[in-house]
């Protein structure tokens, strides 16, 4: 098991959050360095650094950084959520050790943000409400972080969560 037991704490911007409310951060016995880019594969991590090693995600809305001996959540709630979130990343962290040999690592950063996969998410009218000729147009914009999800008003609520979910993996959005 790579990670048995840790200790919590709950500290005030620890993370690099914005917000007022206070971070998780769970202190790890071990060195779990091995294992980043396993997770950057499969929570579709945003930045990865080489040296120090270390990984930055979002899950459920929350920025999540794993380091080598520690690991920030921002804004868990309280201390029975934060247990939670520690409990939940505990098992996890072990399940995708366990299975490392399934996935494959990803030692780098993803690159940016597909037109052709933005424009899934787009309604594809091209009715310029947006101020461009064409959705595509519009995709390309914000492939390149110029323009952004609340721009195009015709999307519907679940188009537009898809798209800043999909934009999320890049830290756009
Ligand atoms: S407002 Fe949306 S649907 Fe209309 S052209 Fe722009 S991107 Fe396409």
């Amino acid at each position: 098991m790579l990670i048995s037991t840790y200790t919590t704490e709950l500290v005030r911007l620890s993370c690099g959050s914005q917000s007022d409310s206070k971070d998780l951060v769970i202190y790890l016995e071990r060195d779990i360095s091995e294992v980043i880019p396993y997770l950057n594969t499969v929570f579709e991590g945003f930045q990865y650094t080489k040296e120090p090693r270390s990984v930055s995600f979002r899950l459920n809305g929350k920025l999540v950084v794993v380091h080598p001996r520690k690991i920030c959540v921002s804004a868990p709630g309280d201390r029975v959520d934060a247990q939670n979130i520690s409990e939940w990343l505990r098992e996890k962290i072990n399940d995708i050790w366990e299975r490392k040999d399934q996935i494959q690592p990803r030692f780098e950063n993803p690159s940016s943000p597909k037109v052709l996969e933005i424009l899934r998410f787009l309604p594809k009218t091209n009715c310029g409400l947006c101020g461009e000729k064409t959705c595509t147009v519009f995709a390309a914009k914000v492939s390149k972080g110029d323009r952004g999800p609340r721009d195009c008003t015709p999307l519907t609520a679940e188009q537009r969560e898809k798209l800043v979910k999909y934009l999320g993996r890049f830290n756009f959005g």
